[in-house]
């Protein structure tokens, strides 16, 4: 490309392999440094995981005698801010500093020209007159060499996130109008990548705006029934990917060293990896997997930051994640050498029903009601995409980036276009009704009504274990009615949070059972059902 003929290139190059270990740009990573060494303004849209850190460390670190010593980095969390450091101290030997106290060592670094990067709230540069001093000082010595705003969209306000600190930096751009900028952001829409260049005011910005798309990435979903996950998860291995590189995503801690066993008694050569681990351990799980000596590493997501491993063939999840950013970003991680590769979802509604709770349940002092109240939104989109059974699935995770994708395009790389089946509409309020009859019934009889059991009850099963209800109100009510149908509307319910499973644990056992009871929703569904029918779309076999 273009960058490559820079005549900071070399420098550039050679700075990426000795301080920074990397033997290569990633996308866009050249293109940024490159412009915002030339002075201009940059705009930067990378997927998380992309690499936006090296866009302005690298450039800190090589230092040009016309462009002044010290990059100033705006970025919205003090924990994040604080891990950068310590890992430009440690690992890159590079002498950064977190501007957190107004102190007269800061002043001092700052105004000798010997530290090279400064990270910095936006609340702090707003609120603190010491620090517009310094800044004013430092520039006066013409040491800034250039404004980094991190999280960038946060200073639109047509995202979710925006910060009024963040808003107060659009005046940066006339107190240092010789200071080049570099906006970056992992999420923007063009509204708002439009908002950020007119916030922050920047002049004919070089716009580096990365697709998300993935197109050697295969997305497949399946959802969760019967079989114990480590079967299926082994059997899929052996089948498709005996031998090769992959990770698998388990949300708990002891799931990942059970499947891990599991997997090895199958002769599976895998690890398992998980934060309860000791950084040793850690440490030992990552490079037996990165060094090949096992195939497979089950781990939870704290497997990944900093992990880079290009041949990875497939990325399965044995439970649904939180959202679907962090789904991308985890699937993000097979397929780095461009070559074709798999990435499966298994999902239940039990999944977001223990999710749901786990939102409930947290107490920590950032979770407000708005963050919880958008948090189960995220896990419902989640699982909207998990059950449709309509739309292409690149489609819908590039939705989720406000990126446009055309299905045609999709060449059968997901599971949905690969298996086109007509779908049907089908009136479902009569079934809703006898659902909600039943379980209501059962509520008054005290039945425990297992979620495994209700469509049985539902089509009148005389089998000994369903026959047992046979005097609730509901009983056989849908006989005529396709199972698949009825199952879907169920699922639907507990979706809509209409209906709610309550999990009873067995004496002495780790066998835990699901059972129906009426959910939040369930009054206000009831009352809906007489003015509006209940349409569910659904594929029949
Ligand atoms: P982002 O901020 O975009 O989420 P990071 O800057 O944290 O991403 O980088 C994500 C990971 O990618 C880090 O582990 C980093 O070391 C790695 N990385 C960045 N640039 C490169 C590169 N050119 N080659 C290989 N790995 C890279």
């Amino acid at each position: 490309s273009a960058a490559k003929n820079s005549p900071f290139y070399p420098q550039l190059l050679q700075t990426l392999k000795s301080v920074f270990k990397l033997p290569s740009f990633r996308t866009n990573q050249l293109e940024a440094v490159v412009a915002n060494m030339e002075g201009r303004d940059v705009f930067v849209l990378m997927p998380t995981g992309g690499g936006k850190s090296l866009c302005y460390q690298l450039p800190a670190v090589c230092v040009s005698e016309s462009r002044g010593h010290l990059t100033i980095v705006v970025t919205p969390l003090i924990a994040l801010m604080d891990d950068q450091v310590k890992q430009l101290r440690n690992r890159f030997k590079v002498n950064a500093i977190a501007w957190n106290a107004e102190s007269s060592v800061t002043e001092r670094l700052l105004s000798s020209g010997d530290v090279p990067i400064v990270y910095v709230t936006p609340e702090k540069l707003k609120d603190s007159g010491f620090a517009r001093d310094i800044m004013q000082a430092v520039d006066r010595k013409g040491l800034i060499a250039r404004f980094v705003i991190d999280e960038a969209h946060c200073i639109s306000t047509w995202g979710q996130d925006f910060r009024e600190a963040y808003a107060a930096l659009g005046e940066l751009r006339q107190r240092y109008p010789n200071v080049p900028i570099m906006a970056l952001t992992a999420t923007a829409n063009q509204t708002t990548i439009r908002d950020i260049i007119s916030q922050l005011k920047l002049k004919n910005p070089v716009q580096l705006v990365q697709s998300f798309n993935r197109p050697n990435l295969h997305y497949i979903v399946h959802e969760k029934k019967g079989s114990k996950i480590s079967d299926t998860i082994a059997e899929a291995i052996q089948a498709r990917f005996r031998g090769q590189s992959g990770v698998i995503y388990c949300r708990a801690k002891m799931t990942c060293e059970n499947l891990s066993k599991a997997l090895s008694q199958k002769g599976i050569r895998a690890t398992y990896y998980h934060a309860g681990l000791s950084p040793d351990d850690r440490q030992q799980a990552a490079s037996e997997w990165l060094e090949g000596r096992v195939s497979v590493v089950c781990a939870t997501i704290a497997f990944g930051m900093g992990i880079d491993k290009a041949d990875v063939r497939f990325v399965i999840h044995a439970d649904m994640p939180k959202n679907l950013s962090g789904y991308y970003q985890e699937t993000g991680r097979a397929g780095r050498d461009g070559l074709p590769a798999e990435c499966i979802l298994y999902y239940n509604y039990q999944d977001l029903r223990s999710l749901r709770t786990m939102i409930d349940n947290d107490d920590n002092a950032a979770s407000t009601p708005e963050s919880k109240a958008r948090q189960k939104l995220a896990v419902a989109e989640m699982y909207s995409y998990c059950r449709n059974c309509s739309k292409c699935r690149r489609a819908e995770i590039l939705a989720h980036f406000d990126e446009k994708f055309d299905k045609k395009n999709c060449n059968k790389t997901c599971d949905v276009c690969s298996n086109p089946v007509s779908l049907v509409k089908t009136d479902a309020t009569d079934i809703a009704r006898s659902v909600l009859k039943l379980v209501t019934s059962a509520g008054n009889n005290r039945a425990n009504l297992a979620q495994g059991q209700i469509v049985e009850v539902l089509k009148g099963s005389m089998s000994a274990p369903i026959k047992k209800f046979s005097g609730l109100d509901g009983y056989g009510e849908a006989k005529a009615e396709d199972k698949d149908l009825l199952d879907l509307v169920v699922k639907d319910l507990l979706f809509k949070e209409v209906l709610d499973t309550v999990s009873v644990q067995h004496n002495n056992s780790a066998f835990h059972t699901q059972y129906i009871q009426p959910g939040p929703k369930y009054q206000i569904f009831q009352k809906e059902l007489d003015k509006k029918p209940f349409i569910v779309t659904w594929r029949p076999k």
